[in-house]
């Protein structure tokens, strides 16, 4: 018998745990003007999130202590501390799987003294000052995601663990499609409508907490 608790809760970064994307918002920020049409290249499914963040990578025009700066400017959906201090309470375990970028995750986990959250995402080195972006867990996923959640969900499964998933777009689908229980909104709960997943639709983690608990 193992002794883990009996559901792990999975959630999303970008948009789910913070207010907004901001993969998406860096680099409309720093590499404007060719975000959007990379981006959309992605969302048609023409390009892998790797080969998009790589792209964009290259197009960054910032430096460290700037990039630092507009990090620590977003904010987080300020009721996901409170959900993490329920999910402590009800013995549940939880992790943030992420297609975007470490550099930026773990900077606001910090500054919100939620650092002990264990997290798998992309990586981004600066290399002579110039952000590089590595896929540690690329060869492991579907070939669509840079760091696909399905592989991750599995790993960290448990036997008998029932998961949680909580996200909001594309990059959570792998991990929707597996999950036992789905918490989505945008992108994501019109993907579970069309593809008849069982969800419950969030706004903030307000909603879950009172839905889960
Ligand atoms: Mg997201
Ligand atoms: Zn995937």
């Amino acid at each position: 018998m193992n002794d883990r608790p009996h559901t792990l809760i999975l959630v999303d970064f970008d948009g789910t745990v913070t207010q907004n994307d901001v993969g998406a918002s860096l680099f409309e920020t720093f590499a404007p003007g060719h975000h959007q049409r990379i981006v959309s290249l992605w969302l048609g499914g023409r390009i892998s999130s790797r080969e998009c963040l790589e792209r964009l990578c290259k197009l960054l025009k910032v430096g460290e202590p700037e990039l630092k700066k507009f990090v620590l400017s977003q904010k987080i959906d300020d009721k996901f501390p409170g959900f993490v201090d329920l999910c402590k309470c009800k013995d549940m375990d939880l992790a943030i799987l992420s297609d975007g970028l470490d550099y930026y995750i773990r900077l606001i986990l910090d500054k919100f003294d939620l650092e002990e959250i264990p997290f798998f995402s992309n990586v981004l080195k600066f290399e002579d000052g110039r952000p590089a972006p590595e896929f540690p867990y690329f060869d492991r996923g579907c070939g669509k995601c840079g760091n696909c959640k399905r592989f991750h969900l599995k790993k960290l499964r448990s036997e008998g663990q029932k998961v949680v998933y909580i996200g909001d777009g594309l990059s959570d689908r792998c991990a929707a499609t597996e999950a036992d229980l789905v918490f989505a909104k945008n992108d994501l709960s019109r993907f579970c409508r069309e593809e008849d997943i069982e969800h419950h639709r969030f706004s903030d983690f307000g909603d879950v907490s009172r839905i889960l608990f």
